[in-house]
């Protein structure tokens, strides 16, 4: 789950982090309101959307007045910002953060995330920071600096050092570099982040480090751990569709192909994707309805899966173990009849009650497509889509 700008500045101040003073707001009175208690004389009206470049696509203005902050504020909100991280759509601002304008003299990149092959904490550092981080990635990756935190020893003052080290920095401002890794590193592991990025950190020119963005990520399954951070989801910024399929504890992530997956099991599921791709197509989502779905939780699963207009095509790929295929066969046969069918569906039966599932199918009079096994299925589906299309 990711939460806004304005909030993971919050959440790292309460663990002592250093951020420009600033308020959200949802309105342009209110704006003009937040931006009367800064100090000014220059402020940032920063849109509030969850994704990066922002900056890039107009959403985040320097005003050298309260006029400004209004003018500004009125051609933000409302706007759709299209960002590079936001997809070709873009998405609505809704909200915006009003910030104190902070004098920078450089720029600098830092950020943190599990390093699932180490298991490990890394930090990655670069002082190349600011809006062209991916060209530098790109072009001069030996200016990114990784390394990462023995969770046996935690943080110790060897890693402030390299942070320090990696951004160049001495002195005083060193200093504040060695306690900022401390106050990021607690705060990522108290809270169950899997990702913290600072981009920038600034060094201003009265030589005090700041964090002037923030974007935090936490680890779905640790949230239950963290009510405090639950409530700070914005739903609006979230897909629909994974929202309702978690309302029936379905595991949907939406992709971007034609092929509508239904599958049972994680394992299950990445092999239908697999094997669309193999003969040709796309998938359109992971879904696993688990071990034990009801008739009502693969109802639910199949409207997810066509109220996506990008669908053109369903496989439903089942292997009856725990679940049975004629649990299956009657949640897709509601389904159809309460949403109706109009792409293709191939639908492959296979493990307990799968006589009963297929007569069920059969005797439906639904225009649906059997397959004997993962091969033929993968292969009706995408024929049948490439010859509706
Ligand atoms: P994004 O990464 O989405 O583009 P940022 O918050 O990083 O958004 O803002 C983009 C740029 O705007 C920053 O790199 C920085 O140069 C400038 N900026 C952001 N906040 C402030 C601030 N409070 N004071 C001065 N400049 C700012
Ligand atoms: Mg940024």
């Amino acid at each position: 789950m990711n939460i806004h700008e304005y909030q993971a500045k919050a959440v790292l101040s309460g663990f002592g982090a250093p951020v420009p003073q600033g308020y959200p707001v949802f309105s342009v009175d209110e704006a003009v309101e937040a931006a009367k208690k800064l100090p000014g004389p220059v402020y940032v009206v920063k849109a509030q959307i969850h994704a990066g470049g922002r900056g890039k696509g107009g959403g985040v203005k320097i005003a050298k007045s309260i006029d400004e902050v209004r003018a500004h504020a009125e051609a933000i909100l409302g706007m759709t910002l299209v960002t590079h991280q936001t997809g070709p759509a873009g998405k609505e601002v809704r909200r915006l953060y009003i910030e104190d304008g902070a004098d920078i003299a450089s720029e600098f990149y830092l950020s943190m995330l599990v390093d699932r092959e180490k298991s490990q904490v890394a930090f990655v550092v670069s002082t190349e920071g600011g809006m062209n981080i991916e060209e530098v990635a790109a072009e001069t990756p030996e200016k990114i600096i990784t390394f990462s935190v023995d969770p046996a020893t935690g943080l110790l003052p060897h890693h402030g050092r390299a942070v320090a080290r990696a951004l160049k920095l001495s002195g005083g401002a060193a200093k504040q570099a060695g306690k900022l890794a401390g106050i990021l590193y607690k705060a990522f592991t108290a809270k169950d982040m899997s990702l913290l990025e600072i981009n920038p950190l600034v060094l201003t020119g009265a030589g005090d480090l700041i964090c002037l963005d923030a974007k935090m990520g936490f680890d779905g399954n640790a949230l239950y751990r963290h009510p405090d951070i639950m409530e700070l989801r914005d739903e609006s910024e979230e897909d629909p569709k994974e929202l309702e399929a978690a309302k029936y504890d379905l595991s949907y992530i939406a992709l971007d192909g034609q092929i509508g997956c239904m599958v049972n099991g994680a394992g299950l599921a990445m092999s239908t994707m697999d094997i669309i791709k193999l003969y040709g197509a796309e998938p359109a989502n992971f879904l696993d309805v688990g071990g034990g779905a009801t008739a009502e939780k693969v109802t639910a699963a199949f409207k997810i899966i066509t109220s996506d207009p990008q669908v053109k095509g369903i496989l439903v790929n089942i292997f009856g173990g725990i679940m049975r295929c004629d649990v299956i066969a009657e949640g897709v046969i509601t389904a159809v009849q309460e949403v109706g069918l109009k792409v293709p569906l191939v639908v492959r039966l296979e493990g307990t009650n799968v006589k009963r599932g297929k007569e069920i199918i059969a005797q439906s009079g639904l225009n649906v497509i059997s397959a004997d096994d993962l091969d033929d299925a993968a292969q009706k589906i995408v024929a049948a889509v490439k010859e509706a299309a």
